[in-house]
């Protein structure tokens, strides 16, 4: 289980990069985590393997207190963690095989162990074939594939992977959340950053959207559907969940006729979209018009 309490991140420079963050994600989830550049999603990503410490609020992560970790303890919690990037960060002069040896390595692990699991793991990603090849000669959805292996080798109970599907073309990129989704279906925690709209429609996993280092709203598994509106902005996704300015008004629910909720502050916007999501009350059905061009 991993827990952000009132988390708050502010770099030396005084950039305030988490403000507040508050959510719980249980063992086995698969969490998309959407926002536009700038919103702290990678913030976000390396307070949880702790490569950057919470200014306030706590982080629990399984058995550890990450506020408050021994030194000694660190190695063993990263060991916890299996972490995919964007740019695959694979060793270039290493082959497929020897990468994914070297995560198990480093931790100790003896060579028996690695002769046995490292081609197993490669099986799982599908690149048994590939073993022997340096990441230049295989295609970017292969060295992402690699870079998965490599992530699930020593057994982690949780992948986080920040982008992982930014470098590979569309295709690829369905294979690469088709494996995670495997992976997670093992009991595997996933959380992945994206800014890929398809992708996050597609799989309907829960979604925690973060804007301005704020978490605007977090929508359970299942539960997308038209009421969120993603809109494109300078052609760049933002997580900005629009939900329709011309909402209709309930009897339950106090929310004012025909106010654009781009206007409202934070709080307000919140308060409807949780309004919206747990149905207190109906949206106009004629999503089309706003949605901008090239989304209709
Ligand atoms: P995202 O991953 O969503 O693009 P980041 O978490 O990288 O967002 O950044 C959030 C904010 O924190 C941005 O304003 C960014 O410029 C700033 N930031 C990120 N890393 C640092 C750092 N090491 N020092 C100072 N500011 C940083």
């Amino acid at each position: 289980m991993i827990e952000f309490k009132n988390v708050s991140k502010v770099y030396p420079n005084g950039t305030v990069a988490l403000k507040n963050v508050n959510f719980k994600i249980e063992r086995g989830e698969f969490v998309f985590i959407v926002g536009s550049s700038g919103s702290g999603k990678s913030t976000l990503l390396k307070t949880i393997f702790r490569e950057e410490l919470p200014t306030k609020g706590s982080i629990t992560i399984n058995d550890f207190n990450l506020n408050d970790m021994d030194k000694k303890e660190i190695p063993y919690f990263r060991r916890t963690m299996g972490i995919v990037f964007q740019d695959f960060r694979l060793i270039p002069t290493m082959s497929v095989y020897d990468n994914v040896a070297f995560a198990m390595r480093v931790i100790g692990a003896s060579e028996n162990e690695i002769r046995k699991r490292v081609p197993y793991v490669l099986s799982l990603v599908g690149l048994s074939s590939k073993a022997r090849e340096l990441p230049e000669k295989i295609s970017g959805g292969e060295q992402q594939r690699a870079a998965l292996a490599r992530a699930l080798v020593n057994n982690a109970d949780v992948i986080i992977a920040d982008e992982p599907t930014g470098n590979i073309d569309p295709e690829m990129s369905i294979d690469i959340v088709n494996l995670l989704n495997r992976i997670n279906e093992n009991g595997t925690t996933v959380i992945m950053v994206t800014h890929e709209h398809e992708l996050v429609k597609k799989y309907n996993h829960r979604l925690i959207c973060i804007d301005d280092g704020e978490i605007v709203s977090d929508i359970p598994k299942g539960a997308q559907n038209n009421n969120i509106i993603y809109r494109k902005k300078n052609d760049e996704e933002i997580c900005r969940q629009k939900i329709l300015s011309n909402y209709k008004k309930d009897k339950k629910s106090s929310v004012p006729v025909n106010k654009d909720i781009e206007k409202m502050n934070k709080e307000e916007k919140k308060k409807i979209i949780d309004k919206a999501l747990s149905g207190t009350f109906e949206l106009e059905n004629d999503y089309s018009k706003y949605l901008e061009d090239g989304e209709k």
